[in-house]
């Protein structure tokens, strides 16, 4: 699904700042994965490459998505091929209604697929079920998108997006931060419920609580820009336990 090769990363306006290292790996269809890591280690940034978010370099490497090239397409066109982002739309809109919002990204993705678009209907058919499984009540839906939303309320209609846009491979950095256990709950089923042969997951986290209720196929530890460790869910219960230091000083040796 996902395959990133050899990849570096520095700031646009500063390209001695060098942020992504040499960072490989590979995610198959159906699989969930993390990354987890120490603050300034480089996950946001991986997550800002992948999506096209301007302000970095791509200096050397590569990646994929389902063997076509994410780095030469804009936003849009990665969003249409499948990307989702869970941060990409934390952004208040005054004036615009979060259902008239996703009634045009979904349209749109739709017809970038090649898809007919919904009908009103249809459209309010499919929000109205899925807003349900989210607890998202229908005053959210009216309300203009995120204006005044809770954290909570934020990252919950990110995993609405999400279940609307049905993309294939969806990154979702630090969606447990600020979130209460019971709003955690919450956002893991709805990650959870979207779990499917066809769709994978990139879990960016720096705590290891999300991934007891996402619970990931596969655990990379990043550190200062490059993948220093990968295993099973355990070696995410063994940063809990002991951090990351132990980690970086054996990567080191
Ligand atoms: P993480 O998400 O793992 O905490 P980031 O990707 O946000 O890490 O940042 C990685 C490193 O790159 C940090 O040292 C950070 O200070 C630096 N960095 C990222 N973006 C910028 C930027 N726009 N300007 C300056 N430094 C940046
Ligand atoms: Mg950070
Ligand atoms: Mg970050």
């Amino acid at each position: 699904m996902l395959k990133i090769e050899n990849l570096h990363a520095a700031l646009e306006d500063d390209s001695e700042v060098k942020i992504l290292k040499g960072l490989s790996l590979t995610i198959k269809p159906g699989e969930v994965h993390a990354i987890m890591g120490p603050n300034g280690s480089g996950k946001s940034t991986l997550s800002y490459v992948l999506s096209g978010r301007d302000g970095y370099t791509v200096t050397e490497g590569s990646a994929t998505l389902e063997d076509a090239d994410l780095l030469d397409m804009d936003p849009e066109e990665r969003a249409a091929a499948g990307l989702f982002l869970a941060f990409q739309y934390p952004v208040e809109i005054p004036g615009v209604g979060n259902m008239t919002f996703l009634r045009t990204a979904v349209n749109a993705q739709r017809k970038a697929r090649g898809e007919d678009e919904l009908s009103a209907t249809e459209f309010l058919k499919l929000i109205r079920a899925k807003a349900k499984d989210l607890q998202i009540d229908a005053d959210m839906l009216k309300r203009p998108v995120n204006v005044g939303f809770s954290g909570g309320e934020k990252k919950r209609n990110e995993i609405l997006q999400m279940a609307m846009l049905e993309p294939k491979m969806c990154i979702l950095d630090e969606t447990d931060s600020g979130l209460d256990v019971d709003a955690m709950k919450l956002v893991a089923d709805g990650v959870n419920a979207l779990r499917d042969a066809g769709r994978s997951f990139l879990v960016i986290t720096h705590y290891q609580r999300l991934l007891d209720h996402i619970v990931p196929d596969v655990v990379h530890i990043l550190s200062e820009g490059r993948i220093i460790k990968t295993g099973g869910p355990e070696l995410a219960l063994e940063v809990e336990r002991n951090g990351y230091t132990d980690l970086m000083a054996e990567a080191q040796a």
